[in-house]
């Protein structure tokens, strides 16, 4: 019904705030504000799943000058529970971090449950990965949920489709759709801003809908889901293409779990203020480190007794203090030391990544400067296409 549309704009501590379009590739460079503080965009968020980014602690997020960390609203429902953190005063100061939290609505873990779930316009039905037990999400359950949490940011309840089946995509839409305008009917909290989540999958007829509709409903902040779940790269930036002008201009856009290097910088240049993403956090558990040439696996042979940093000119603690021959050693040897010097230098290295790209869009030279990051870096498809090349011709030439 048209006019039952819950369409309200309330005032809140949350708002965005356009500083500066790129001339020649609408890059956007902004600030967002929200009750504990302010985050220029475009922003990488660390994410802490459980209410942690794994092996760091509030004092390391706040030195490497995080703006805003994610939190998983299905971790935290099951484990601690909502309640508890509630009564513990919320999840900032519960996790003793004051900056701002996002948190998703839990919609994108149900869905990727696949066989322990059961969807239906009410909501979704779903069995925990931790114990087995089953539980129900609504639209209003996780509204209920993520104002318990007090994040500064929270998301409606989506249903995540296969993004390369039409007609299911264009059923969870529907459903997305309703539950959007329940999630908004049902949100309170004015300390905290309630974003849509546009769907669709990799079809432009549907995600123009989708963004239409949710535009419609005047949300303060939209997020564009369903995408870097399996589709190609040129199918991503395709949709973002499409979105870029649909989607209105003076709200912040998220562009949910995207994402490696590369794909930030390819995506602040289709018009994404917001990222976030658990690459660089899990890559750096398991040894391997961003520079501005690609990936580095330090378990590798070749850093045994390499004095060098990870990278020269990085200013981060890690990179200040360690070899990579060190590093290497802690790696091997099993030390827990290892995956917190690496997570702290794959975070400052995406935090530097989106600050470079603020300061070029500031200057309207982002073109030049994605262009120049592209042709440094090389990617981990790219260097797994020269391994395999290397190991091909390794074994030709031993073979004559
Ligand atoms: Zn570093």
């Amino acid at each position: 019904m048209q006019q039952e549309r819950p369409t309200k704009e309330r005032s809140t501590s949350f708002g965005y705030e356009l500083v500066h379009t790129d001339r020649e590739t609408g890059a956007r460079a902004g600030i967002l504000h929200t009750a504990h503080g302010d985050v220029p965009t475009p922003v990488y968020c660390p994410v802490g799943t459980q209410a942690t980014v794994k092996s760091l602690d509030p004092r390391d997020l706040a030195e490497l000058g995080a703006p805003m960390i994610l939190g998983n609203t299905y971790h935290l429902y099951l484990r601690p529970g909502a309640d508890l953190v509630e009564r513990m005063g919320g999840l900032h100061v519960f996790m003793g971090w004051h900056g701002p939290i996002l948190t998703d609505s839990g919609g994108y873990q149900v869905f990727s449950l696949r066989d322990l779930r059961q969807v239906d316009d009410e909501g979704v039905t779903f069995r925990s990965h931790i114990d087995g037990s089953t539980h129900r999400f609504t639209p209003e359950s996780v509204v209920r949920i993520q104002e318990q949490l007090g994040s500064d940011i929270a998301m409606v309840l989506d249903e995540c489709a296969e993004p390369e089946d039409h007609a299911y995509n264009a059923e969870a839409l529907r459903r997305t759709h309703l539950w959007a305008e329940r999630c908004l009917r049902a949100h309170g909290r004015a300390d905290q801003a309630l974003f849509g989540i546009v769907q669709g999958g990799i079809f432009a007829d549907l995600r123009t809908a989708s963004a239409a509709h949710l535009a419609s409903l005047g949300f303060p902040g939209y997020a564009i889901g369903g995408l870097s779940v399996g589709e190609s790269k040129a199918d991503m930036h395709r949709i973002l293409e499409v979105l870029a002008p649909i989607l209105p201009t003076e709200k912040p856009r998220y562009l949910m779990g995207v994402g490696s290097p590369e794909d930030i910088v390819q995506c602040v240049a289709r018009g994404v203020d917001m990222f976030d993403c658990v690459l660089a956090t899990r890559l750096a558990r398991n040894g391997a480190v961003f520079t501005p040439e690609g990936r580095l696996n330090l378990r590798n042979a070749r850093f045994r007794e390499d004095p060098n940093p990870i990278q020269a000119d990085c200013g981060c603690y890690t990179c200040r203090t360690f070899s990579r021959a060190y590093l290497r050693h802690l790696i091997i040897a099993k030390e827990i030391l290892a995956a917190r010097l690496n997570t702290i230098h794959n975070l400052a290295f995406m935090l530097n990544l989106a600050k470079g790209a603020r300061q070029a869009i500031l200057e309207d030279r982002f073109g030049a400067f994605r262009d120049a990051f592209l042709a440094a870096y090389e990617t981990a498809d790219a260097q797994a296409r020269r391994a395999n090349r290397d190991a091909f011709r390794a074994s030709r030439n031993a073979d004559s």
